[in-house]
């Protein structure tokens, strides 16, 4: 299946190794050694390098506020900079309310 000799996959992987050395991420040394990805992540496994992908996912935001009237709520909302719902707000309100009589 592989159309790559022996020879051409240690060479490469010699390669991948030596860009690896300069802090390089595997997507950065795909690029430059102008192959696919996968090949660079499956020479990365074969000589048990750990190097960072470098594919910009797209950013993961905190997780959506699922606890509306809770405090915990009121947190998730900060958290992702958005305005907190009323109930969450009511939450607070009895949080602090409670904090404070205690
Ligand atoms: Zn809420």
């Amino acid at each position: 299946m592989s159309a790559y000799t022996d020879d051409e996959i240690a060479r490469r992987q010699i390669r991948v190794g030596e860009l690896a050395m300069l802090r390089m991420t595997k997507a950065q040394i795909a690029k430059q050694l102008g192959v696919s990805f996968s090949l660079v992540r499956s020479d990365c496994e074969a000589m048990e390098l750990n190097i960072p992908d470098g594919i910009h996912r797209k950013p993961v935001r905190t997780a959506p506020v699922t606890q509306h009237g809770t405090i915990t709520g009121y947190a998730a909302h900060y958290k992702r900079q958005e305005q907190p719902c009323e109930e969450c707000k009511q939450a607070r309100r009895e949080y602090l309310a409670q904090r404070k009589a205690s």
